[in-house]
């Protein structure tokens, strides 16, 4: 039995047999082998090339294979495979240079997929999926590793990875799929934030777990205390089923405060709201008693899918979300595209530093026709309900402005097409950059409302990366720079008279929620499952006592002392979930 220690990023016990994947994304590591060994690397590399070419020939000529477009695809890949430059470049990689094989392989067919992806034209730009492939299979061959598909399992496991991309956790059948644990990632990378939407329970930043998880062994996930246990002994798994009992038994007592209102004993009523990534969630919402939807994830719907949604999918996701809500409000956000979040076309398209690069805002400005058939989808869904739409990452005025003017445009186009829209639609933006938080005052002059991404929020401000494992300990929101910020955007959007929500996962995290209450805030969106938790928490508390401790905190001075404080205040209010 071995115990490992990792981030606790989505609540709830698995206990099931491992199901150790490759990651998509996973990156080999250029590695140098020495002078002596160089003619062995370059027949493995020779070696690996005949066994997917012989591998593919196989696949081609089967009977099975008589989708006409399959075929195309596969003789591609042969194509590739045959071509003698392509193996020349990456033997003299290894020959001349000393690389590893597998380093050789991979960097060359990403520079080469870099290059498809980068070109305009969409055909072209689409075979980088091919080099991709092209690259996983030569890869397979050289690891001698056979690859474990998530896609197609019938029994419960535990996924096990190096890393797992957002798309790939959403797409996780929930029946068989009963938790995961990865090497890389953080408390608010938006894997961890599709496991909490969906109620899988999941350890992140373990460092080495795939090094230490045998295929089919059995694994027990902890994703309250952030613990993994590998080979339980009997009365390890005994503890942990009591366990997951009591935990069923703490939400089931939850879900009973559904049909009661989120106000503190001292009468403050308090808004909880849901951040959705998919319409299907929209359910969810209502079932944990949420009053609407805060944080639509819109660009959801861009990685899921192989081609682009056109506005009519959009519209469609849209309209089922608000046939849900009936007069709720849904909060849509654009596109939040880029980061740690792609397109199926983008994926290659390496930035060096993805979160201070064309992500969001940013990338919509760029791409007006892509960001022009989306606004127009919210337009015309804004008919059907209390539909807001909210522009992500927004550091500027000025960006502020031409994304406004963009949407004017679309709705001059809607008026010309005659097709109706709500032409008051409120207009707001998350602040979620330390830009906007320092110039709320002036972005609130011309907004509608606010919401806090604090998730990113957090990341800019303390210069720590949500999403890497080797600096979790630096991430958090208890740091006084990340509280000031706080007071200081909800006093300038008291001050202009908007509103204000929090949508980032602190509104979510028990510690904080009393600090937030104490600096104003009213208004919270979270990971539907949260949602009863901290209503519970909010309908324990005065906003008198959430005052006391927020002027304190104030007053304080480190991280450490902030989040002792809060989690000792926290803990006497809602000792059980702790
Ligand atoms: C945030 O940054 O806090 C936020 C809610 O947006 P996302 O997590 O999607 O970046
Ligand atoms: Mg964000």
């Amino acid at each position: 039995m071995e115990i490992k220690k990792g981030i606790a990023v989505s609540p709830g016990i698995a206990i099931a047999r491992s199901l150790v994947i490759d990651s998509e994304d996973y990156r080999i590591p250029r590695r140098s082998i020495l002078p002596s060994v160089k003619v062995i690397e370059v027949k493995r590399v020779r070696d690996a090339f005949k066994k997917a070419v012989a591998e593919l020939e196989k696949v081609d000529s089967g009977e099975n294979i008589a989708e006409g477009k399959i075929k195309d695809i596969f003789a591609v890949h042969l194509r590739f495979l045959k071509d003698k430059n392509l193996r020349k470049k990456i033997t003299d990689l290894v020959y001349n240079e000393l690389l590893t094989a597998e380093y050789a392989v991979s960097t060359t067919l990403r520079d080469i997929a870099n290059h498809f992806a980068s070109v305009q034209d969409k055909y072209i730009s689409e075979r980088a999926t091919d080099i991709y492939d092209i690259e996983k299979r030569l890869l397979r061959h050289l690891l001698g590793r056979k690859r474990e598909d998530v896609g197609h399992i019938s029994h419960e496991v535990v996924v096990v990875a190096h890393e797992l991309s957002p798309t790939q956790t959403a797409g996780f059948d929930r029946k068989f799929i009963k938790g995961f644990a990865t090497d890389a990632g953080g408390r608010t990378s938006h894997t961890a934030i599709v496991a909490r939407s969906l109620g899988i329970p999941a350890v992140v930043g373990l460092e080495d777990v795939t090094r230490n998880i045998a295929p089919a062994a059995m694994v027990i996930i902890d994703g309250n205390r952030g613990v993994v246990i590998i080979e339980p002994d009997e009365p390890t798994i005994k503890e942990y089923q009591q366990h997951a009992i009591e935990f069923e038994r703490l939400e089931r007592e939850l879900d009973a405060l559904r049909d009661l209102d989120a106000v503190t004993r001292d009468g403050v009523k308090v808004e909880l709201y849901g951040n959705i990534e998919f319409p299907h969630e929209a359910e969810m919402v209502i079932d944990k008693g949420g009053q609407g939807i805060g944080l639509y994830r819109t660009e959801f719907l861009y990685l899921y899918s192989e081609t682009e949604p056109t506005e009519e999918d959009q519209y469609r996701a849209y309209s089922e979300v608000i046939r849900v809500f009936g007069n709720m409000p849904i909060v849509i956000r654009t596109m939040d595209l880029g980061a740690d979040k792609f397109t199926q076309s983008r994926r290659f398209v390496r930035e060096p530093n993805p979160f201070l690069g064309l992500r969001s805002i940013r990338f919509c400005l760029q791409n007006i026709v892509l960001f022009k058939t989306q606004l127009r989808a919210i337009l015309r869904a804004s008919v059907h309900g209390d539909v807001r739409i909210m522009f992500p990452l927004i550091s500027s005025l000025h960006e502020l402005r031409q994304a406004k003017m963009i949407l004017r445009d679309v709705m001059e186009d809607l008026d010309e097409d005659g097709i109706k829209y709500n032409s008051n639609m409120p207009v707001g933006i998350m602040v979620e950059t330390p830009s906007a938080a320092l110039t709320a005052s002036i972005l609130a002059s011309e907004s509608d409302f606010f919401s806090i991404g604090t998730n990113d929020l957090i990341q800019y401000t303390l210069a720590v990366d949500r999403g890497n494992e080797r600096v979790s300990t630096l991430y958090s929101g208890a740091d006084p720079a990340v509280v000031n910020l706080l007071r200081s955007i909800i006093h300038d959007a008291n001050k202009a008279k908007i509103s204000v929500s929090v949508c980032g996962e602190m509104a979510s995290e028990p510690e904080f929620v009393m600090l937030l209450l104490g600096l104003g805030f009213r208004t919270f969106s979270l990971a539907p499952p949260m949602i009863p938790e901290i209503k519970k928490l909010v309908r324990s508390v005065t906003v008198e006592s959430c005052n006391i401790i927020a002027r304190k905190v104030l007053m304080m001075s480190s991280e450490r002392e902030v989040i002792n404080y809060l989690r000792s205040a926290a803990m006497k209010v809602l000792p059980e979930v702790f």
